[in-house]
């Protein structure tokens, strides 16, 4: 999914008025800073994110853009093997398409986290808009699962000014990003994303994808096999895999 970020960034160099406003040289300033605070998973600017478990030994893994019934299921039982517990960040249309899917991700134990309705980049709609999308998802999660999600996870991690008022308006979910991900959103071998998640360390809160924001059944099967191949290395290395339910992070977010 986060392949979309330089352009995200590239259409906000393009706006016509900025430069005849500030002058070229500031423009471009401007425009850094604001695509630094949109995307820049460290960022704090449009409001506190949460990037880490707050525990050394913990690494908590999340999975986006799901849920996803061709990689889903086996990711569940998986976990369930490991007797582990992750965070999936849904989609309210796909929790639509899939609400028994939705509903046996929260049954099997783990956390849930608002991904927006329809997965738009936030920073580029109204206020208006970015209630309408948590609203949506928010409601699609609770008919599905039983509860309101806990957290939220900006779509491309692409934030903007307005974005921590309607978080707030719509429950106050702490913001999650990462400071760690496998660049797994689009099919490829499990080799180079089991290479990636070399990286990981405890305390990392890990970006993943179940999911494909632009299909209903996205190939996620490196996903899914990078996540067997490193479980029972995490648990040999002293590491245990929490959710952040399980971990009970609160705000300050860090
Ligand atoms: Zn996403």
């Amino acid at each position: 999914m986060l392949a979309q970020w330089p352009g995200a960034c590239e259409n906000f160099f393009v706006m016509p008025n900025l430069p005849a406003l500030l002058g070229a040289g500031a423009a471009c300033a401007a425009a850094g800073v604001f695509c630094w605070g949109a995307v820049a998973p460290s960022s704090q600017l449009f409001g506190p994110t949460l990037r880490h478990t707050g525990d050394s030994t913990a690494i908590a893994l999340t999975f986006d853009d799901g849920p996803n019934p061709a990689v889903t299921p086996a990711l569940l039982d998986l976990l369930d093997e490991h007797r582990t517990r992750a965070t999936f960040f849904l989609i309210g249309r796909h929790v639509r398409a899939f609400p028994e899917l939705a509903g046996e991700i929260a049954a099997r134990g783990h956390a849930i986290g608002n991904h927006t309705e329809t997965h738009p980049p936030l920073a580029l709609l109204s206020p208006r808009r970015i209630d309408a999308e948590l609203l949506r998802c928010n409601e699609a999660i609770e008919a599905a699962a039983g509860f309101r999600p806990r957290w939220m996870r900006p779509p491309f991690g692409f934030r903007g000014p307005q974005l921590p008022g309607a978080v707030r308006r719509q429950g106050g979910a702490p913001v999650v990003m990462w400071s760690a991900w496998a660049r797994d959103w689009k099919p490829q071998p499990a080799a180079p994303v089991i290479q990636r998640l070399r990286h990981a360390r405890g305390g990392d809160i890990v970006l993943l994808h179940d999911g494909d924001h632009r299909t209903l059944r996205g190939d996620r099967r490196h996903t899914l096999e990078a996540v067997r191949y490193w479980l029972p290395r995490w648990r040999d290395a002293g590491m245990r895999i929490a959710s952040l339910d399980e971990l009970h992070l609160r705000s300050p977010l860090v």
